[in-house]
């Protein structure tokens, strides 16, 4: 037994000296991960703060046209959005499908973005891990690694990103704000996810104490035409094998603007930009976005378990073009 204390923070300014100033100390938001790696053992805060009634909940336009994002919006209350169903279909998609109802009416979404991994070994407080205790090894390397990454792997972590709705995020250009022991800041949703290397217990550009404030999502006409295609082993409460989050516009035959980000196949929502240079002003047609989705997955590092994520991954983009194509077909957007 660990005695934990808790405190309940009424002001984001609060809540970040309160955490920043103790190394021992954590934010609590939903607590939909945090509260299960408390109980594993896996995470040994000795201070709670309760950040659930900060006044971060907001869904709104920036002046801009864009979305703006309270970190403290549940899932649930962002996937009903007018705005977000409208505007941005691939964040409702990926929101709806990333969790259950009731962890979606509890997941905030800035816990979103920093929800651990979900590989075995890492939530096995007894296994090895170089993401919990740097430097003991990674046993997911000649283990079992069916889950596992491709892309951005190292010889030090290949745990998978297990976020939905970050995949439509990396796609749409996202920036997360923060709030820290120094100020404001304002992080790239590229620049928000680290990739593994040899330091792969840090996940974000984070500082301790530092708290996310909201995200924004800047105006982006061809996100209404837009989707999130997941590919798991069952229909609901499972992680993707491989996703697919991708805006497009097809004017003539020919992909006018495009945006795609992958997921369940990589350390970090993977923004694919191979296949976006690639197939922007090239024929939209099932040749090009499978050459494309071969470029994307030229550089995949898989293990021998988890071989057949190449091949899935690269199926699943082509799908998910050709569908907004068939739905661009139907009722042009
Ligand atoms: Fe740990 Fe990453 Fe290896 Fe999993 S893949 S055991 S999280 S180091």
């Amino acid at each position: 037994m660990r005695p934990i204390s808790y405190s309940r923070a009424t002001d984001a300014a609060t809540a970040v000296a309160a955490v920043s100033s103790d190394p021992t100390s954590e934010f609590l938001a939903g607590g939909t991960t945090e509260i299960d790696l408390l109980r594993q053992n896996v995470l040994h805060p000795r201070r709670l703060v309760d950040i659930n009634r900060l006044p971060l909940t907001d869904i709104g336009t920036t002046r801009d046209g864009g979305l703006r994002i309270g970190a403290l919006a549940r899932m649930s209350e962002v996937a009903a959005s007018p705005l977000v169903r409208e505007r941005f279909p691939m964040i409702r998609q990926a929101l709806e499908l990333g969790a259950s109802a009731q962890l979606r009416h509890m997941a905030s979404m800035g816990g979103n973005l920093l929800q651990r991994v979900r590989c075995p070994y890492y939530r096995d407080a007894q296994s090895s891990c170089n993401k919990r205790d740097p430097g003991t090894g990674c046993p997911a390397l000649e283990g079992f690694s069916r889950g596992h990454a491709v892309l951005g792997v190292s010889d030090h972590c290949i745990a998978t990103h297990p976020s939905d709705v970050a995949v439509a995020l990396a796609a749409l250009d996202a920036r997360v704000h923060t709030l820290g022991p120094h100020g404001e800041r304002t992080h790239a949703f590229d620049d928000f996810f680290l990739l593994p290397g040899d330091s792969p217990h840090r996940e974000h550009p984070l500082e301790h104490g530092e708290l996310i404030t909201a995200i924004e999502v800047p105006a982006t006409p061809v996100a209404r035409h837009s989707l999130y295609l997941k590919v798991r082993d069952r229909a609901s409460y499972e992680f993707a094998l491989a996703s697919v989050a991708a805006a497009l516009s097809v004017v003539d035959g020919t992909v006018a603007d495009l945006r795609v980000a992958l997921g369940g196949v990589a350390t970090k929502p993977w923004r694919a930009r191979r296949i976006e240079d690639f197939l922007i002003g090239a024929p939209a047609n099932r040749d090009t976005f499978a050459q494309a989705a071969r470029g994307e997955l030229a550089d995949a590092r898989p293990t021998l378990m988890n071989a057949f994520k190449v091949e899935l991954a690269r199926r699943t983009v082509v799908r998910a073009l050709e569908t907004l194509v068939g739905d661009t077909g139907r009722s042009p957007a």
